[in-house]
């Protein structure tokens, strides 16, 4: 990816609010079996099934970024009309669906949990999401 200097800014920010909503979600959920990111099914040997190994796929989970706002003093925040921003130096939107972030997580019938211990902030222009993704 090829960025200017706010959409850099901007990348991270959001990728940094994904990653701290994905921690939130490893600690209120903790999954059984945690994978990589690109990893698109996994086995687990299911005690519902007699200890039977069954095959999980593992669903892609896509966020894409909402309008930033980049003011020149540093701050990043959801653009918003009412911004304190306004009134400051000036700054840069960066659009809506300007990057997209990647996990992934299966469940089996027994309610056990894999899901992706990384993710991935890609350009929406280059990997939309994937056919079946759970898309926000
Ligand atoms: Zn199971
Ligand atoms: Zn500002």
């Amino acid at each position: 990816m090829s960025l200017t200097p706010a959409e850099l800014a901007a990348a991270r920010v959001f990728r940094a609010a994904q990653r701290a909503l994905l921690e939130r979600k490893n600690a209120s959920e903790p999954p059984g079996i945690t994978v990589s990111v690109h990893v698109r099914n996994v086995r687990h040997d299911c005690e519902a099934k007699g200890g039977k190994s069954v095959s999980l796929e593992l669903r892609e989970h896509y966020a894409f970024s909402p309008e930033l706002y980049v003011c020149r003093c540093g701050v990043v925040e959801v653009f918003n009309v009412d911004s304190s921003h306004w009134d400051c130096d000036g700054g840069v939107k960066v659009p809506a669906r300007r990057f997209g972030f990647i996990f992934t997580e299966g469940r089996c019938g027994c309610g056990m949990t894999a899901r992706s211990g990384d993710s991935r902030l890609v350009d929406p222009a280059v990997r939309p999401p994937a056919a079946r993704a759970v898309v926000s």
